[in-house]
């Protein structure tokens, strides 16, 4: 049986459009995620990539197949930075847009009108880097994503690999060579692609959804000024935390902060003026606090620490060098940063509960303004 290429290229399309609609109306419309985002870019991309080589053999050849390959290495891209997007927010425009526009002038410098090759082995190295860099930032993905995450780095990089192959292939015994048609020539090419396309929009939609609960999971637990963990979130993470220290019999500290002075800022400054100087030093906590440090806001101007296997010793560090970061900012017509007052309490092992230490804290908080303010006091 001989597979005929143009047959499987109308299919393929088809099927893309197919997906392409599916994963809009299922995925894109329902979560708004970054991620099915680019995956309908690229299933569209792949479609209208392509539709362009059917001219292949018409006198639009020559404009059909360079844009085919533009299109087909964008729709590759697309699907890099939607596998980006489930990691960081950060995407490598540069590389996003270099690689369509080496292929592009690839193959119009190497006569795309009589060469249904033209700018083959560019066209094959961009697809075999972009998928290979799809499969990386599957692989990168926290192991707390779904599992469905390691088949589908799998199959990118098997596919990368495969056009890898093929661009070897290519420039070894060109693409009109028995070994590149029977197996790396478009038929089998468009048949494989096809069978990944429909399992990997599969596992998609779930990835979508996922990175949709993510994100919804993070505002919730958020105070929305700040950024800091809300009440509530602090709450819990600080018993799971505590459940962890007795396991392994270690103690801790509690600080709870309060802006000196704050109601004048306000007073003297605006509202606004007031809102930037907690986020001022919401910024200076997280830039003292560890990793495994809690910092939520537990009200107002007051704000809490939870530092695990931290001695009172480390707390008065970090107090004092949160109140230096903070002295060193700067809030626009504000003249003076605020400064802090802060309560500690140790956290004995084996606590199982943080309402007697914050207890203990705000009587030291207390303590701290009726001191003179400014200051860290024990409790
Ligand atoms: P002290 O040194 O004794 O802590 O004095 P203070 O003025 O900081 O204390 P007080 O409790 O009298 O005032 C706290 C002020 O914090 C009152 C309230 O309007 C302000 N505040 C609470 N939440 C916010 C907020 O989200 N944004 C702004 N801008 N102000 C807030
Ligand atoms: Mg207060
Ligand atoms: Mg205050």
């Amino acid at each position: 049986m001989v597979l005929d290429t143009a047959t499987l290229r109308v299919a393929f399309a088809v099927m893309a459009l197919a997906l392409g609609l599916l994963f809009y109306f299922s995925a894109y419309r329902h979560t708004r995620s970054p991620y099915s985002g680019w995956w309908c870019l690229a299933l569209l991309l792949f479609l209208g990539g392509s539709a362009c080589f059917l001219l292949n053999g018409t006198p639009h050849q020559w404009w059909a197949n360079t844009l085919g390959n533009v299109l087909l290495v964008a729709g590759a891209g697309s699907a890099w930075a939607g596998a980006r997007s489930l990691r960081t927010p950060q995407y490598n425009f540069w590389l996003l847009g270099a690689a369509p526009v080496l292929a592009g002038v690839a193959a119009a410098v190497d006569s795309p009108g009589t060469n249904t090759w033209a700018g083959g082995a560019v066209f094959l190295a961009c697809m075999s880097l972009m998928i290979g860099l799809t499969c990386r930032e599957l692989w990168r993905l926290e192991p707390g994503y779904s599992r469905v995450r390691i088949p589908m780095a799998i199959a990118a990089g098997g596919v990368s690999l495969f056009y890898f192959a093929r661009l070897v292939v290519f420039l070894i015994a060109g693409p009109f060579s028995p070994t590149f048609m029977t197996y790396f020539g478009s038929a089998i090419t468009t048949l494989v692609t096809m069978v990944l396309l429909a399992v990997v929009s599969f596992s998609m939609a779930g990835l979508s959804t996922e990175q949709q609960t993510r994100a919804l999971r993070t505002v919730a637990s958020q105070d929305g000024l700040t950024g800091l963990l809300n009440r509530a979130t602090f709450q819990d993470m600080a018993a799971e935390q505590l459940r962890r220290l007795q396991g392994i019999k270690a103690a801790g500290t509690v600080i709870l902060a309060d802006l000196d002075r704050f109601k004048s800022i306000n007073d003297t400054h605006g509202h606004a003026a007031g809102d930037l100087a907690l986020q001022a030093f919401a910024d200076a906590c997280r830039a003292t606090v560890r990793s495994t440090d809690l910092v939520g806001r537990h009200g107002g101007e007051e704000f809490i620490i939870f530092a695990p296997g931290a001695s009172p010793y480390r707390a008065e560090t970090i107090a004092a060098e949160i109140s230096r970061r903070l002295a060193e900012g700067s809030i626009p017509d504000v003249p003076t940063m605020p400064t802090v007052s802060y309560g500690i309490a140790v956290v004995p092992a084996g606590t199982l509960s943080l309402e007697e230490p914050i207890a203990v804290a705000d009587a030291a908080l207390y303590e701290a303004k009726s001191q003179g303010r400014n200051r860290a006091v024990l409790g």
